[in-house]
């Protein structure tokens, strides 16, 4: 069956002004954005309760130059949080969208605070990968959960109508790409076609989708996937079938450190602190401070595909502000030990091979230069005992490639024109990554989520309200 239908002129039993596709973060900012403007907004969610993989984060989102970071003598601006996007994106990402983002962050951040009540505190006992300064905004429990949940309640403080249950099945547009609606189908099996003056995908990418991954990640074909099963690439299908451009298919957010078996993200802090990746052998293999997107692939390639990810006592402090890591204690999953020694035999790795490599790492501590890998250990504090390590593994968090958009979530056709009436967000857009996983910087993805969801849907609304329902325009903006 068709992922886009061609209609001339539709009617609807049901119509309104802005329909977005999915209730993540992406989604609910978009909503919140496009109710301010005055304009109403449906969302439709196939999920009996919004989640997404908004809900699986850490819901760490980056800004600069904002109020919190201020308070706590953290110097940033947009600017440098655009040059370092663009560094690990290998200046591949679109100028402009990074531009948009990086300056939006701190705006969007303090909008969710002050107006809608989401309680952002900044992250500022360690950093991530790339950032060359303290940015990432988190709540209390440092949880997605909290984060979807809390936007679930902005949404429905402001009467934001959420269709649960419901999954958008297929797009209805004109020849000229413009979107009259779309078809549902309700949890009770029933359909309808809903009509809309502007139509915006939030419906994030195709990690969901094995056979899309396989085809445009196949380094990625057979890992874990950790991000919402219900993204199976939807905005991507539509957009192919509408004529989008599409960008930057092949690149992701992967995660060097899930788990296993047990499945539970391990913070990024564990190594950043001054923690180590080493495989079954005992032997290290990587810079692991490059990112833990590129390290996915890294861990997979070990022999069996694992890898420990091995800290101290303190670092295990800073790591269990993450609700995550408390439930990896818990469970069991983190070991402990009074030497490397015993640590060795609790992981059954060579102790020789492991002590030598943790014996050079500490030295590197207190010596200036890198690693045979590069990297620097002479800013980190050296570990003391107990020490502590769990097996982790690599997986595909999401996808980063998708639908081409400007500034505003515009989606782009492939003359670079844009639809008249066409939005995208979050993962179902293109996101400000390069073509691989490398080009992740950490935080890109709620980052694109949440900022240029709030853009499309200010942008979306106010078409809306400035051309009223069923607008001509035939939006080639250029
Ligand atoms: C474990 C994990 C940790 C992460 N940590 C972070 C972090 O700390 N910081 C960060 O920036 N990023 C992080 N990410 C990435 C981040 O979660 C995503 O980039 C972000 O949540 C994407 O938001 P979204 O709204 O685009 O998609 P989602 O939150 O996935 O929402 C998409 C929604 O669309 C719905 N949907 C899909 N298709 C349809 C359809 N046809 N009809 C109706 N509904 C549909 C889905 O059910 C879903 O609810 C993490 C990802 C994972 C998996």
């Amino acid at each position: 069956m068709n992922s886009v239908v061609t209609v001339t002129n539709e009617t609807f039993n049901t119509h309104v002004p802005v329909l977005i596709v999915g209730a993540g973060a992406a989604g609910l900012c978009a909503a919140l954005a496009a109710k301010e403007v005055g304009v109403d907004a449906v969302v439709v969610e196939r999920d009996a309760v919004p989640s997404g993989s908004t809900a699986l984060s850490a819901g760490l989102i980056p800004a600069a130059g904002t109020r919190f970071q201020r308070t706590k003598g953290i110097a940033d601006s947009p600017a440098v949080f655009a040059a370092d996007i663009q560094r690990k994106a290998k200046g591949e990402a679109d100028p402009a969208v990074v531009e948009a983002v990086a300056q939006g962050a701190g705006p969007l951040v303090e909008w969710l605070a002050e107006r809608h009540g989401l309680p952002f505190e900044v992250v500022d006992n360690f950093n991530y990968p790339g950032h060359s300064a303290m940015r990432m905004h988190g709540l209390p429990s440092r949880t997605g959960q909290e984060l979807i949940d809390r936007l679930r309640n902005a949404a429905e403080a402001n009467d934001i109508v959420i269709l649960t249950g419901s999954i958008v099945e297929r797009l209805l547009a004109d020849r000229d790409g413009r979107i009259h609606g779309v078809e549902v189908t309700h949890r009770d099996g029933a359909h309808e076609r809903i009509g809309c003056d502007a139509l915006i995908l939030a419906c994030n990418g195709f990690g969901g989708n094995p056979e899309l991954v396989r085809r445009f990640i196949p380094e990625m074909a057979d890992a874990l996937y950790f991000g919402h099963p219900g993204n199976r690439g939807d905005a991507v299908i539509w957009g192919d079938a509408l004529g989008a451009q599409l960008s930057h298919l092949g690149a992701y957010q992967g995660h060097g450190s899930v788990a296993t078996p047990h499945n539970i993200l391990i913070s990024w802090a564990v190594i950043m602190q001054g923690g180590i990746q080493i495989n079954r052998e005992g032997r290290r293999f990587c810079d692991e401070t490059l990112g833990y997107s590129e390290q996915a692939a890294e861990v997979l390639r070990q022999p069996g595909g694992f890898a420990w990810s091995v800290f101290d006592a303190r670092i295990a402090t800073v790591a269990r502000q993450f609700e995550d890591f408390r439930n990896a204690e818990r469970v069991g999953a983190i070991l402990t030990a009074e030497t490397i020694a015993d640590l060795a035999k609790a992981m059954q790795v060579p102790a020789a091979a492991f002590a030598a490599e943790w014996n050079d790492v500490e030295k590197l501590k207190s010596a200036a230069g890198g690693d045979r890998y590069g990297r620097e250990f002479s800013a980190e504090q050296s570990c003391r005992s107990p020490y502590h390590a769990v097996k982790v593994t690599g997986a595909l968090f999401h996808t980063q490639g998708g639908l081409a958009v400007d500034v505003n979530g515009r989606v782009k056709r492939n003359d670079a024109t844009t639809f008249p009436n066409l939005f995208a967000a979050g993962g179902a857009a293109a996101g400000v990554s390069d073509s691989t996983a490398a080009g992740y910087l950490s935080g890109n993805g709620l980052l694109t989520a949440a900022v240029l969801g709030q853009l499309a849907g200010k942008a979306a609304a106010k078409q809306v309200v400035t051309f009223g329902p069923r607008q001509k325009n035939n939006g080639r903006e250029g």
